[in-house]
């Protein structure tokens, strides 16, 4: 079996009681980054044996894993953080697992995503999750163009380095709207700012923007008045 396991995206202590006993009795774990993992695994005193999965071996190691699968091995997949596959390696060894016709066990858990939308006010009956956005400023303008009319909650992974940049083609785009910044959630510096593209710009004028950060925007129509909820 597979098991496709989430982690904490920060606090260690957001793991369930079942992710922790599959990686106790898996035979082994694959894992975005074996360093990071272990630091998880000696929290919890979990001993079996790491093996990297990142996108510089995908190919090799997806085979690997498949072998070790047909062979009767359970295997576990974890990512650095939140949810394998979400924004992260994993789907390959899942559609391979699946064309191998091997069980996949979903082990739920922790994704920033959705922990930054059960914060954000925002609306959750209806919700985009976009992922990382393009680099090219062409290519983000596209993606916010075709979301004009979009009346649920965009969702966008963001990089501390790029969020003023992407607030201004928010605002070019779509206009002023009510947007959340959801940063280092769970972790000691965690921060929910709420705003508008300006007014957040106008929060991070005298501090620099760091940490990890899920961009949250209010769908549907530009605020007539400028003025954060
Ligand atoms: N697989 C992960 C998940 O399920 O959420 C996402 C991995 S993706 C490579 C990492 C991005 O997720 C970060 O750049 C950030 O946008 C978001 N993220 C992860 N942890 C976060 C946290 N603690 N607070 C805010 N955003 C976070």
């Amino acid at each position: 079996m597979l098991f496709v396991v989430s982690t904490p995206i920060g606090n260690l202590e957001d793991i369930t009681f079942r992710a922790v006993r599959i990686l106790s009795e898996v035979d082994l774990i694959a894992a975005e980054d074996t360093r990071h993992t272990k630091i998880l695994l000696d929290k919890y005193g979990i001993k079996t044996p790491l093996s990297s999965y990142h996108k510089f071996n995908i190919k090799t190691k997806t085979d690997y894993f498949i072998t070790l699968l047909k062979e009767g091995k359970n295997l576990a997949l974890v990512s650095d953080a939140g949810t394998p596959s979400i924004s992260d390696p994993g789907h390959e060894l899942v559609k391979a697992a699946i064309l191998n016709g091997i069980e996949v066990v979903p082990v739920p858990g922790a994704s920033a995503m959705v922990t930054a939308l059960s914060v954000s006010g925002l609306d959750t009956d209806k919700f985009i999750f976009l992922g990382f956005l393009p680099k090219k400023p062409g290519k983000i303008r596209k993606v916010f163009r075709g979301l004009i009319e979009f009346d649920g909650t965009i969702i966008v992974y963001e990089s501390p380095y790029r969020l003023i940049k992407t607030l201004k083609f928010i605002q070019e785009v779509l206009g002023e709207r009510h947007i959340v910044v959801a940063r280092e959630l769970t972790k000691k510096f965690e921060e929910v700012l709420r705003g508008t593209p300006s007014s957040i710009t106008e929060s991070f004028s005298n501090r620099e923007v760091k940490g990890e950060i899920v961009l949250l925007i209010n769908g549907g129509k530009a605020l007539e008045n400028s003025n954060p909820a």
